[in-house]
């Protein structure tokens, strides 16, 4: 026991280090269904913390086909996708899916995660190049180190920057067969800014680049009913590969990758996580169908969302607050030392506001936040609620005055 301890003496103190900085994750346990106000540690508070943008995730129609898909089908499929693990369900999911994101496929993985660390490394190998947003989502660096390919990163949403890059990378005597990916967040998840995805579909044809935007938090925000970013600015058809969670608008868990036949039929051979993964499982797969159901019928949660998202966006700069350069539902109210940023979240806790700290390494160095995730749950004395509790500590902190 000795040696293991010397052994992994390394782990405590880096631990200890981490606790000095104040950058240890405080466990917040939850006792009841997600919603605008849930228990926390025993205490009833109002939730700004999570991906919960449509209050999809306690809906009585998703429990309820969740619990019929159950009684029939089970619950865990117990087998890859590729064996056993396909059911009726599974491809009446993707099916939904495609005609929702108006694809003309798509392939479900276990989480938006999964999707792509399953994805980029299907597509691109040695000899090939990845052009990757510097604030991407830590799932499209962890898929392209896995792919072994050279990633050029260009400065955030920077499409100038972006093309230079491309041009000293790819001399005109490029071989034909490798290929160029571009890749990007579509709502940068802790800034809440939007890609600038028609400039970089110009680029991608210009290069001859495969495009792939993560959606992950444009889905049931941006465009028509909530279909995501290519549908906010019109580029069906042209951006090659959709990756879609369905752990936040959905309210469920999952992952999609939405695009051409071609791509998808790839998938289904080469992704690993496709193959050698257990399927998702049965309520899940039943509650996502039929928030997928929801959201093509309807578009009221979504603009629901937008209302309360413009509603406390314009009362939280009001009060002096810097929220950054959100565009979206996502709004980062910006403090600068983590810890000034934990103390803010725990005096919020305190005055019945749930709204997380976020610091190194999730945002760079200097740069911590509280991260206000807006929903269409919210009723608007929950926004001014939690817009009194912010000024109150702003001005007892000192940021506001
Ligand atoms: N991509 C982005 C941009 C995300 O924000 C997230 C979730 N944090 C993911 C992918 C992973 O999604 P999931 O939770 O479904 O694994």
């Amino acid at each position: 026991m000795k040696t293991q301890a010397t052994k992994l003496n390394w782990l405590s103190e880096n631990l200890k280090e981490l606790g000095s900085k104040g950058l240890l994750i405080q466990k917040r346990v939850i006792e009841s269904p997600m919603g605008a106000k849930i228990k926390v540690n025993g205490k009833w508070v109002l939730n700004f913390c999570s991906n919960n943008y449509l209050g999809l995730a306690n809906n009585p129609l998703l429990k309820k086909a969740a619990k019929k898909a159950i009684d029939k089908y089970g619950i865990g499929p117990t087998a890859v996708r590729t064996i056993a693990g396909t059911t009726k369900l599974h491809l009446k999911l993707e099916e939904e899916l495609a005609k929702f994101k108006k694809t003309e496929a798509v392939i479900t993985f276990q989480s938006g995660f999964m999707a792509n660390l399953a994805t980029i490394p299907a597509l691109v190998g040695e000899g090939d190049i990845i052009f990757s947003d510097e604030l991407n989502h830590a799932s499209i660096i962890d898929a392209c180190r896995l792919s072994k390919v050279e990633v050029v990163r260009y400065n955030h949403t920077d499409t100038k920057d972006l093309e230079n890059k491309i041009k000293s990378k790819l001399p005109l005597n490029i071989p034909l067969k490798s290929k160029t990916l571009i890749v990007t967040d579509g709502v940068f998840s802790m800034d809440g800014d939007i890609s600038p995805l028609p400039e970089l579909v110009k680029l991608s044809e210009k290069y001859n680049a495969i495009l792939m935007v993560d959606d992950a938090h444009g889905e049931g925000v941006l465009g028509k009913n909530g279909r995501g970013i290519v549908d906010h600015f019109n580029l069906h058809g042209k951006v090659d590969i959709e990756i879609g969670t369905m752990s936040k608008a959905i309210g469920v868990v999952g992952g999609y990758v939405a695009g051409e036949k071609v791509i998808i039929d790839w998938l289904r051979l080469r992704a690993r996580p496709f193959l050698f993964s257990s399927a998702m499982t049965i309520p899940d797969v039943a509650a996502c169908i039929s928030a997928v159901k929801i959201l093509q019928k309807s578009d009221k949660q979504v603009l629901k969302l937008w209302d309360n998202t413009k509603y406390f966006k314009e009362k939280i700069k009001g009060l002096g607050f810097d929220i950054g350069k959100s565009k979206t539902p996502i709004v980062p109210v910006m403090l600068g030392e983590v810890k000034l940023a934990q103390e803010f979240s725990k005096r919020l806790f305190e005055n019945g506001i749930f709204a997380m700290a976020i610091g190194y390494p999730t945002v760079p160095e200097g740069s911590a936040r509280i991260r206000v995730m807006m929903s269409a749950a919210h009723s608007k004395n929950d926004l001014d609620k939690a817009l009194e509790v912010f000024s109150n500590v702003g001005k007892k902190l000192g940021v506001i005055s």
